[in-house]
């Protein structure tokens, strides 16, 4: 069989920002980081390893005055910059730029129209709830913003008021676009006028493509192997578009996991015994999370497995 790793998947520019901010303040001495610096297990762990410390938000409250804290390239609200100062700790801010050009975006539109109106101005970011990016963009708002999923959630909002719309950076440019579709034609359903809305694309264009670019890849092999971590939501999101390409595709979130996948392909799915078919394109790739090492990884396990 053939084995290729996907040149396109792995670690965005954000994170790869980030992961290198890490490990040369690594070089300077302790370091913590606030939250899992990506969502993948394998790599949050080589990076401990290295000495990096993960904390949480009452670790930081604790953590004594001098302490190095770096902040990973999702973000952070206002008050964790706020808590820090208060505590005397440093900051190392490897926010991805991206992601800060967005924050900065959305406070200044909080800034600019938060007297408009008797109440709040309504600002709403389509993204997850709870992701640590949305957390840090509805805190640029004093946690006003509102935050929806998908127009199912659109009755959350308040049509009779202005709507400044925001995407996070990873969410779908197709959904962002439906969803606008729908708000203009609530709207114009309701006599008013669409002007009404005001909506910014802020989709990163480093990952916006990587759905098409997946799937061609999945379709491309006869076998895929999509390496991520359990606790990526954008990883079990790829995923599931490579599944649709290609109902042949296994998750592993480690190398040791490929040893499963083969169990199964020999018994359950192919009817050949997949390393004696010379021609069997087998294709490995992930999500923005996944690092190269891990897919090289589990491309050598593939081979001697
Ligand atoms: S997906 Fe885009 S915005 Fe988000 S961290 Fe990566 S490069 Fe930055």
């Amino acid at each position: 069989m053939t084995i290729s790793i996907d040149s396109n998947s792995g670690f965005c520019f954000g994170v790869t920002r980030a992961i290198k901010a890490a490990e040369s303040e690594l070089e300077k001495g302790s370091l913590y980081c606030l939250g899992d610096i990506v969502h993948n297990g394998q790599e949050v762990a080589r990076l401990e390893m290295k000495g990096l410390a993960t904390i949480d938000y009452d670790d930081l409250r604790t953590l004594p005055s001098h302490s190095r804290v770096l902040l990973r390239a999702h973000g952070e609200p206002p008050s964790t910059y706020w808590i820090a100062k208060q505590r005397g700790i440093e900051v190392i801010d490897a926010t991805c730029p991206v992601v800060k050009k967005l924050q900065d975006r959305i406070r200044a539109c909080y800034e600019q129209h938060r007297n408009d109106e008797a109440v709040p101005p309504q600002i709403v970011i389509y993204g997850k709830p709870g992701h640590a990016e949305v957390i840090g963009l509805q805190g640029q708002t004093n946690n006003t913003a509102i935050v929806i999923e998908n127009e199912a959630q659109l009755d959350k909002l308040d049509f009779g008021r202005a709507i400044y719309l925001f995407s996070q950076t990873t969410k779908s440019v197709e959904g962002f676009q439906g969803l606008v579709e729908k708000i203009r034609s609530v709207y114009r359903n309701n006599g008013i006028p669409e002007s009404r809305l005001e909506y910014h694309d802020t989709i990163c264009r480093s990952v916006a493509n990587r759905v098409k670019e997946l799937q061609d890849f999945a379709k491309a092999n006869d076998i895929v192997i999509f390496v991520g971590g359990t606790k990526s939501s954008n990883a079990r999101v790829l995923y599931n578009h490579c599944k649709e390409a290609n109902p042949n595709t296994f998750f592993v979130s480690s190398a040791d996991e490929v040893d499963l996948v083969m169990t199964t392909l020999r018994h359950d799915v192919m009817t050949t015994d997949i390393t004696t078919n010379p021609d069997l394109k087998v294709g490995i790739c992930g999500a923005t999370s996944t690092p190269l090492w891990l897919m090289e990884a589990v491309s050598e396990r593939l081979s001697v497995s």
